[in-house]
């Protein structure tokens, strides 16, 4: 199927930026560099130079493009709405389209396609990944001049992996919603403990809960990185896979994702058969912090004696416009103290798998995020996104700190649940 190409950087899109500035303070890269080119208008306007035709879409041009995290947050602050993660993606995907884009690139976007969007092949490099830390392989690979970062910033498995599918909850109580949860690609491997604790949360708040069969990778990453075709077609089979199950919502505890799904109607605007059942599932998409606070839900009983910050995740806070659900969650559980870090919502790095492709912008920005981390004293950082779950553990690995890296909905789960578990 020839996909319709409804997000090239129009200059509808691209026009909305009048260039004043206010973003510029707000984005990571800038404030790490003080660099325009690093800036969302510096990027916006090399794009604009590129389509028409002023400047060649060069190594160096596209680097610029390559080292923006996608955090959105010039996007949240931007007094002229322009809507930049759909410019950017568009930017990427035509870089990539034209055969500008350079050999890392493809090479990303083969990984990304053939391995994290097909669940087999992602199971077994998974198994791999685990079975290296089992040995002490990833630990040793962390002292390597080579692979040292990657193999620090490599995500650890955490618990076992999630692999339920159907009904995988009856509400405790009254039934007061069906919901259907996106297991993912990723996250049921790397953090099956987070779904296992969502899962109980929701049916101690009364719904049925089900993870669909069929469904898969949500494409986000495939979006990001310039492949929509790849990221059109994950959205298709999850749209098939979720409506089948007509669920009353679509709960996502992974901030990319159901920022990426809330998007599906976006995404596939411009194709005839699945146009309105995209907008139907993105309608029903809601971020479990943000469903629990709709529900409201149950107060836990248990207290937590923790200091705990939270660390906004970007596609949380700037993509979905969500930053006071999870904090009431966190507030709701009686004893937990939470200390705001200065910037919470500034990117910790991770961005996908920028952590593994930009790794020295990502260093500097998880090294700046663990200051501000380590001056609130806490003793658990929570956050709502696995990438940055990933990242922040490799930041308390490499700060050698002691604090814990918990989801939002892991305290909320064990502040439910008897001291002894
Ligand atoms: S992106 Fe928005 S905030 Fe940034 S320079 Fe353009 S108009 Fe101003
Ligand atoms: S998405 Fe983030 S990194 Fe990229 S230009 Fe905007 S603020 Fe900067």
């Amino acid at each position: 199927m020839t996909d319709p190409r409804p997000f090239a950087p129009s200059d509808d899109d691209l026009s909305q930026c009048v260039r004043c500035g206010l973003c510029l303070e707000h984005c990571p890269t800038y404030v790490e560099t003080r660099l325009e080119t690093e800036s969302p208008r510096g990027r916006l306007y090399l794009i604009k130079a590129i389509s028409d035709g002023v400047i060649e879409p060069t190594p160096n041009a596209l680097d610029h493009l390559d080292s923006c995290l996608q955090c959105r947050n010039c996007e949240a602050v931007c007094p002229s709405g322009v809507p930049y993660g759909r410019i950017m993606e568009q930017a990427r995907s035509d870089a990539m389209e034209s055969g500008a884009a350079p050999l890392s690139w493809r090479l990303r976007a083969l990984f990304l396609r053939e391995v994290i969007a097909r669940p087999g092949r992602l199971r077994f490099f998974a198994t791999v990944l685990r079975a290296s830390e089992r040995v002490g392989l990833l630990t040793l690979a962390q002292r390597l001049p080579l692979v040292g970062t990657s193999a620090t910033l490599a995500p650890r498995m955490r618990g076992r992996p999630f692999t339920k599918t159907g009904l995988v909850a009856r509400p405790e109580g009254a039934e007061r919603a069906r919901v259907a949860m996106l297991s993912g690609c990723i996250m049921p491997l790397a953090y099956g403990n987070v779904h296992r604790a969502t899962v109980r949360v929701l049916a101690r708040n009364g719904c049925a809960v089900s993870a669909p069969a069929a469904q898969g990778c949500c494409g986000a990453l495939h979006a990001h990185n310039g492949d929509l075709d790849t990221a059109r077609a994950l959205a298709r089979r999850n749209i098939d896979a979720f409506l089948d199950e007509a669920p009353d919502a679509i709960v996502v505890n992974s901030a990319g994702c159901a920022a990426a799904m809330k998007e599906y109607g976006d995404l596939l605007a411009g194709d005839a058969e699945y146009h309105d059942r995209a907008r139907q599932m993105s309608a029903l998409v809601k971020d479990v912090h943000e469903y629990l606070v709709g529900l409201s839900f149950e107060a836990p009983p248990r207290t937590l004696d923790l200091a705990v910050t939270y660390q906004d995740s970007c596609h949380l806070a700037h993509a979905q416009g969500i930053s006071d659900a999870p904090r009431q969650v966190l507030k709701a559980i009686p004893g937990l103290r939470l200390v705001e870090m200065e910037n919470p919502d500034r990117c910790c790095g991770a961005a996908g798998v920028y952590s593994l492709t930009q790794a020295e912008m990502s260093m500097r920005l998880l090294d700046d995020k663990m200051l501000d981390v380590q001056s609130t004293g806490a003793d658990v950082i929570a956050t709502a996104n696995p990438g940055c779950l990933a990242q922040l553990e490799a930041g308390v690995r490499r700060t050698g700190g002691s604090a814990q890296v918990r989801h939002v909905i892991e305290l909320l789960d064990r502040a439910y649940r008897p001291a002894s578990v």
